[in-house]
């Protein structure tokens, strides 16, 4: 039977670089697939259906959620995000490492029903450079931008209680620390209880 996948879920301010290092990370690594959050938010310019989002009513969120489809769910400036379970379960079951860009309390409640999950926290080299990516992304007002600042402080305030925090200053950087966690927790001790076993069960036999 295949090893389940490793659930590493990935947060840190809008802006940040969250979805610039997942695309490198799917990118170079086969294993690794990105989950497909569901969201009451307006698509960006470029967002694909089914891609960035599943884009739904308020009402079909609202539905889903009453139904238990979603594993956890946060609400953002007026919008519902949330993740759906089957095709997380599925995807960690067929052993791919499935990543989750979800938002601090999203992290909180999803490593609370799942201990094993990895949380990883991006961080901006400064808020001021967070604030220019926001701006060079064209994506958002500038109240909009300085709303998701506020918001970004009370995010960085909870990196204390993450597994892992990485710094995005440089994308290949911040790829490969990503990578490098990844490798480490294939080695924890705790995934290897079948190794162990063996181990043990030679040094008893030798
Ligand atoms: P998030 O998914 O966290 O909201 P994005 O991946 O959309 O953030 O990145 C926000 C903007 O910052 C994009 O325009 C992206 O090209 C840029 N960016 C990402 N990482 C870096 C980096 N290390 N240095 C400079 N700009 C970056
Ligand atoms: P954005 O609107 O910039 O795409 O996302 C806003 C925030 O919602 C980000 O912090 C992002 O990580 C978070 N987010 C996206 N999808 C989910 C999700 O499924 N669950 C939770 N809890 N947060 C999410």
């Amino acid at each position: 039977m295949k090893e389940n996948g490793l659930l590493l879920i990935l947060s840190g301010p809008s802006g940040v670089g969250k979805g610039t290092v997942v695309d490198e990370l799917i990118r170079r690594n086969e294993n690794i697939t990105v989950s497909v959050s569901m969201t009451t938010r307006a698509p960006r310019a470029g967002e694909v259906e089914g891609e960035s989002y599943y884009f739904v009513t308020r009402e079909d969120f609202l539905s889903r959620m009453a139904k238990g489809e979603l594993l956890e769910h946060s609400n953002h400036f007026e919008n519902y995000y949330g993740t759906p379970k089957a095709p997380l379960s599925k995807a960690m079951s067929s052993g791919k490492d499935v990543i989750l860009e979800i938002d601090v309390n999203g992290a909180f409640a999803v490593k609370e029903k799942m201990p094993d999950s990895v949380l990883i926290m991006i961080a901006p080299p400064s808020l001021s450079d967070l604030r220019d990516r926001l701006k060079g992304r064209n994506t958002e007002t500038a109240e909009v931008i300085e709303e998701r600042i506020g918001r970004a402080k009370f995010e960085l305030g909870k990196a204390h209680r993450y597994d892992y925090v990485v710094i995005n200053d440089d994308i290949e950087e911040a790829t490969i620390a990503v990578e490098t966690i990844i490798a480490a927790e294939r080695l924890k001790t705790s995934r290897r209880r079948a190794l162990i076993c063996n181990l043990l069960e030679d040094t008893k036999n030798d």
